[in-house]
């Protein structure tokens, strides 16, 4: 049987060859978010009635730098595997037993939404941007396994049956509960966002479309699931695996940060893991694209909130680099460190005091790092591009070659 993994790289090698191949450079695919343009289609067109019928026999996989592949980027792509030799059939691969799980939950829930909701939720990749690709419907694709639930409906593990047959994660929305919930503008904005960005530790949104009740995403199937069930299982991480983990992360926020866009909700539960254990941001309910714009909405989760965020001051993409230091102690620790299970008022008290305190077990340099992203002062926290070049990251980041 073939693996996911070698199916995923290839559809990513794939994709890399066609950039290089059509623009010369994969750079000019990067494009700030909300702008439409012909290269953002570049992996809807692998997915479409445009892209050859089987792609992957006669391809072989691209080794593009790094820098092209994120140009912010101060560093390598440790987390990208090796590519496989062989092109694996996609049709090969198991994809569990379908629950029947989308008919149930279409008999219990959602209604049909009218009116302004209804067209801010009419989303469709086929036609959302400059060149319409091929639309998308519930019977394009084989139901798998279930991969888990969210607050909004069902995510599946899906096959198109369309030939290369690709692997996905369909995620369903129920338009109904999103507006009850009154998030439309921030869900559209989070498949906007999502929708452009293209690195190896942020998970892809491939193309969506709807119907009258539900909205379908078409991500990337992230094969290791929930970075935070690991991190549960076991307590706390090694020094190496949370330093290959927060290098990856660094390098996903430089390439944001880039683009204008600050996550501001950084938090285990937010991040899967993929096929080959690379760490992928998969949710962007509350990022924002603010070119040169300080915001000023309290959101974000409590324990990765940072001082300016507490004190209701205005914040900026320091927040993010704030969060890095929180879940960098999260992950050696357990839990956050602020953390204070007591009263809320007493987080945010010991966060506005960066009431920071450390177990004999964390090295120095790990301290060293958490300390400086954990400034008080936003100006004050160490730049991603030094903490991709910390000693804590540089000692455990594998050598080209090494996994
Ligand atoms: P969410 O609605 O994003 O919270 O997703 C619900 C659950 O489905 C998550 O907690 C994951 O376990 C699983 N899941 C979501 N997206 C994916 C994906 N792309 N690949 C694998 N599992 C996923």
């Amino acid at each position: 049987m073939s693996s996911i993994g070698a199916v995923t790289r290839q559809i990513e090698a794939l994709e890399i060859s066609k950039k290089i191949n059509a623009t010369g450079s994969s750079s000019s695919s990067l494009r700030l978010v909300h702008s439409k343009q012909p290269s953002q289609s570049n992996v809807s067109k692998l997915l479409t009635k445009f892209a050859a019928p089987h792609p992957f026999p006669n391809v072989k996989p691209a080794h593009p730098p790094s820098s092209l592949r994120n140009p912010t980027s101060t560093s390598r792509q440790a987390s990208e595997p090796p590519r496989p030799k062989a092109a694996p059939s996609h049709s090969q691969i198991d994809i569990g037993s379908y629950d029947g799980g989308l008919e149930i939950d279409e008999e219990k829930r959602g209604q049909a939404i009218y009116g302004e909701a209804a067209e801010e939720l009419a989303l469709d990749s086929s036609v959302s941007r400059r060149f319409p690709t091929r639309e998308w419907h519930l019977f394009d694709f084989d139901m798998g396994r279930p991969l888990g639930k969210g607050k909004f409906g069902r995510v599946y593990m899906v096959r198109t049956k369309a030939e290369p047959k690709y692997i996905l994660a369909l995620k369903t929305l129920y338009k109904s509960e999103i507006v009850q919930s009154k998030v439309e503008k921030q869900i559209r904005r989070e498949i906007e966002i999502q929708q452009n960005l293209r690195h190896p530790n942020i998970l892809r949104l491939y193309g969506y479309f709807h119907d009258t009740k539900r909205i379908f995403l078409m991500l990337e199937f992230a094969g290791q699931g929930e970075l935070y069930k690991q991190l549960s299982k076991v307590g706390r991480f090694s020094e190496r695996r949370s330093s290959r983990y927060i290098d990856q992360m660094a390098d996903a926020l430089s390439y944001l940060h880039g683009k204008h866009v600050i996550h501001r909700d950084i938090k285990p539960e937010n991040l899967l893991l993929g096929i080959d254990g690379g760490l992928k941001i998969g949710d962007f309910g509350w990022s924002v694209h603010a070119p040169g714009n300080r915001r000023m909405t309290l959101c974000g989760t409590l324990d990765y909130l940072p001082p300016e965020m507490v004190e209701g001051k205005e914040h900026t993409e320091k927040v993010d680099l704030w969060a890095l230091g929180v879940l960098t102690y999260e992950f050696l620790i357990g839990n956050p460190p602020f953390e204070d299970r007591s009263s809320v008022s007493n987080t945010y008290r010991r966060i506005a005091r960066v009431d920071l305190k450390f177990p004999a077990h964390i090295s120095l340099e790990a301290k060293d790092l958490i300390a400086k992203l954990l400034q008080y002062e936003p100006q004050r926290r160490l730049a991603l591009s030094s903490a991709l070049t910390h000693p804590w990251i540089l000692k455990y980041r594998p050598r080209s070659g090494e996994s």
